[in-house]
Formats: structure tokens, C-alpha cells, sequence
């Protein structure tokens, strides 16, 4: 049974999603456009919308099998996936292993501090508001989630953050920090939800250091083509 493509119900900074013939499932189209600074600076990094696509089905589809409930349903091409249709909770979730930007800036730290446990943060997803920082209270003050739901959001985002890290270390990068968004589907589950890509994590070659992701773009280091076929290639075991 095939998902065929209907209208287009959004469009954001790096993907399009439509409509599908099934009620209960969109399908996400992966763009190669880059924006960073909330949408200050922007690019292209060709080939990015097909890499962070099968990257992130592939990351989702073993996360899945660990226990991790997502949105995921089917890979249909090489940019376009179906999944599960969710209500988007407005909260970006960040945790991160070692220091590295925003943490760095705001605590007045050098990058590259390992952490002896992970931290996690919440952003509320608010683009005119920059995507300022939320604690739960103020998530629960604003009904952007109940207490239960940042409850098995944390348990989820931690339980990524253990299997990722492992993932990450099988192909020699260390996980510095990602961000993670979860939906909630029409039943009310809660699921982990958008992409995981080298556009939402901090990827270190464990050996040299060298960034493999989206901070090449976001500090023109050149070379993000390269660092993200990179991460893809150790990813998908072609080495
Ligand atoms: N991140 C993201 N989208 C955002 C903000 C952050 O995917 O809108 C990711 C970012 O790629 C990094 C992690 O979340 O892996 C932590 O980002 P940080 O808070 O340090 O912000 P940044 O330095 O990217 O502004």
C-alpha cells in the first residue's frame, strides 16, 4: 500500500509536509536549505534534505526497535518519508554531553567540557520569540505540555541520548548536544517526532575532534557537504 502525496499543509525552514491519502499520516519532504540564528543567516548545503531524511529513519527506525516511541512510518524516496500525523508540543528539547554553543556563551565556558551527566533544557518553540529558554513550570504555567508529558518527554529524551551516544560511538563521533521534538498523535501518545540530523546534533570526530555538522555552515568553516556525506557514509557502514 503505497502513501500517495496531496496538498501541502506547511512549510518551515528545512522541511515541507503534505497531506497523505491516509487521515493519520503526513509525508515530510527534506529541503537542502540552511538557516541558522533563527533564520538570520541562510544557505544551501547540497544533497542535506536527502542525507538528514535517511538519517534520521534510519536513527528513528533503531530507536524505535530500543523502545522509543516516534513518528515514523515508511521511507518512501530518498527525500520523503511518511509518518505518523502529531500535534507538534512547542517545546525544543536540548541535551547535551559536553559544552559547546549556546551553553558555552551563556555560562561563560570553553567548548569541549565533558559533563559527568547530561543536561537537558527546554526551549519554547517560538520563532518571534527567538525560541527563548522555559523551565517545566512556566511549560505547565503556558499549557504547552501537562505534567505527565514533560515527564515521559525527559524519560524519552534521556533514553535517545544513552542509544544515540552509542550509535554515534560504533562509528567513531562523540555527541556533544542535539535537539529533540516530540508530537502527539491523534490517540494522545507521545512521540518522538521531526528529524535527527546533523542539522539538530553536535557530531565530533572522537579522534581529530573535527566538527561534523551544521557548525560548519553556522561559523563558515566550509566543508559541510563533506562533514555531513561523512557522518552518513560511517552511519550507514559503508567505511
Ligand atoms: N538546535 C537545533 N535547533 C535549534 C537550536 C538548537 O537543532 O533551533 C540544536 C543544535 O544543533 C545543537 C543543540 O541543539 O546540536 C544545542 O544548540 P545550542 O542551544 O547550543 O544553540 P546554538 O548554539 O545552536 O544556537
Amino acid at each position: 500500500m503505497g502513501y500517495e502525496k496531496k496538498e501541502q499543509l506547511y512549510e518551515g525552514k528545512a522541511k515541507k509536509v503534505y497531506a497523505s491519502n491516509e487521515a493519520n499520516v503526513v509525508i515530510v519532504s527534506y529541503k537542502d536549505d540552511a538557516t541558522a540564528f533563527n533564520g538570520l543567516k541562510k544557505g544551501t548545503i547540497t544533497g542535506k534534505g536527502a542525507i538528514n531524511n535517511r538519517m534520521t529513519n534510519n536513527l528513528m527506525r533503531r530507536l524505535e526497535q530500543k523502545g522509543v516511541p516516534t513518528h515514523y512510518v515508511e521511507e518512501l524516496s530518498e527525500r520523503e518519508t511518511a509518518v505518523k500525523k502529531v500535534s507538534i508540543v512547542p517545546l525544543e528539547v536540548i541535551i547535551r554531553n559536553i559544552s559547546a554553543g549556546s551553553f558555552a556563551k551563556r555560562y561563560g565556558v570553553e567548548e569541549g567540557i565533558v559533563f559527568d551527566a547530561p543536561t537537558i533544557e527546554f526551549s519554547y518553540k517560538n520563532d518571534d520569540l527567538g525560541d527563548p529558554l522555559i523551565n517545566d513550570y512556566h511549560a505547565l504555567a503556558l499549557k504547552l505540555a501537562t505534567q505527565e508529558e514533560i515527564d515521559l518527554i525527559k524519560k524519552y529524551a534521556f533514553m535517545v541520548n544513552d542509544l544515540l551516544k552509542g550509535f554515534m560511538k560504533e562509528i567513531g563521533i562523540d555527541l556533544v548536544d542535539f535537539k529533540l521534538e516530540f508530537g502527539k498523535t491523534a490517540d494522545g501518545q507521545i512521540v518522538l517526532a521531526d528529524e535527527i540530523s546533523p542539522d539538530t546534533c553536535r557530531l565530533w570526530d572522537e579522534k581529530t575532534h573535527e566538527k561534523l555538522d551544521k557548525d560548519r555552515f553556522r561559523r563558515d568553516l566550509g566543508g559541510a557537504e563533506e562533514a555531513y556525506e561523512e557522518v552518513m557514509r560511517r552511519l550507514m557502514g559503508d567505511k
